[in-house]
């Protein structure tokens, strides 16, 4: 089995069982081991101390001690259990400026998980990820999509449902599939870069599904589209949940049938063919970098390094 990508595995119980009792949620917030994980405007808190020895780690407050942070929260979510314990994230969006907020200030700074992903250890990556990932969600969904009536959080975070007692519909998070795929071409593969990625870094080829389409379909249509390579042998890799904001990367490789690329400048500053030397020996500087190391793109540009090294 492949080792898993970041930001999955968290090891977490969800335990959707327990999401229909709003009355069980309160509770467990006066139990000495229930755990809060604070959110705002989708950044998460780390404490300060540990950001700065270069080793991240989320706040995880006893909901004992969070009492006066409840008040102020608009949004409670249970996440799941972790060793059979509580954990719950809680949305502080509403609050002005957490940094010179008294109750919020002392406890660390709000960062973006991109800042810091790579750092954290997997299950922690994953976990706030997937707070991250609903607080957005609720940010982004205060209306009915059929009636414009307002939602209201309901399933202990995990539904919004209309408020207009006519319409009612439940409204689900959503996860945007995308498809992300290694183009090979014996020793070579393809490698593409965004104008407004950071400098010199460059990547596999990438899109999102759309409607009445396959994945394997929606592989061949994007290569196509980006820089008009025909691709065959369609391959899973593995999938990595990507909450910024809402997409989940489901990972192929292909192998080009035809090797002269034409580049859609609507899409890519660039593309090309690297051997896999040019990869290895790759700058890691302005010129030339490989994707970031908590990207399913890395992963699956490492494993074809080692692939075809062996
Ligand atoms: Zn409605």
């Amino acid at each position: 089995m492949p080792s898993r990508n970041f930001y999955s595995g968290s090891g977490l119980d969800r335990a959707e069982h327990l999401r229909d009792d709003a009355e069980w949620l309160r509770a467990q917030l006066s139990k000495s081991t229930t755990r809060i994980l604070p959110v705002w405007r989708t950044k998460n808190l780390i404490d300060t101390r540990s950001r700065i020895s270069g080793e991240p780690r989320p706040v995880w407050l006893p909901s004992l001690k969070a009492a006066r942070l409840l008040e102020l929260a608009d949004e409670l979510i249970f996440l799941g259990l972790r060793d059979g314990e509580v954990r719950i994230a809680l949305d502080l969006s509403t609050v002005e400026e957490p940094s010179e907020h008294p109750d919020l200030a002392p406890l660390g700074e709000f960062v973006d998980l991109r800042e810091i992903g790579p750092l954290l250890p997997r299950d922690e990556g994953s976990i706030l990820a997937y707070a991250r990932g609903l607080a957005h969600w609720h940010k982004t969904h205060p209306f009915c999509g059929r009636c414009g009536h307002p939602t209201e959080s309901t399933q202990n975070g995990h539904v919004r449902r209309c408020s207009n007692p006519d319409c009612g519909t439940s409204h689900f998070p959503r996860s945007d599939p995308a498809v992300i795929m290694l183009v090979h071409d014996g020793d070579r593969c393809l490698l593409g870069r965004q104008p407004f990625w950071p400098p010199g870094m460059h990547s596999v080829l990438a899109g999102f599904v759309e409607p009445g389409e396959s994945l394997e379909e929606a592989v061949i249509r994007e290569v196509f589209e980006e820089v008009t390579l025909k691709v065959d042998q369609v391959t899973y890799h593995s999938s990595q949940p990507w909450p910024f904001p809402s997409s989940i990367m489901l990972g192929f490789s292909a192998r080009a049938l035809n090797t002269e690329i034409k580049v859609d400048e609507r899409e890519l500053e660039r593309a090309r063919w690297y051997s896999r030397e040019e990869m290895l020996n790759s700058p890691e500087d302005e010129s030339f970098r490989l994707p970031r190391r908590d990207s399913i793109a890395r992963r699956l540009v490492d494993d074809w390094l080692k692939e075809t090294g062996s």
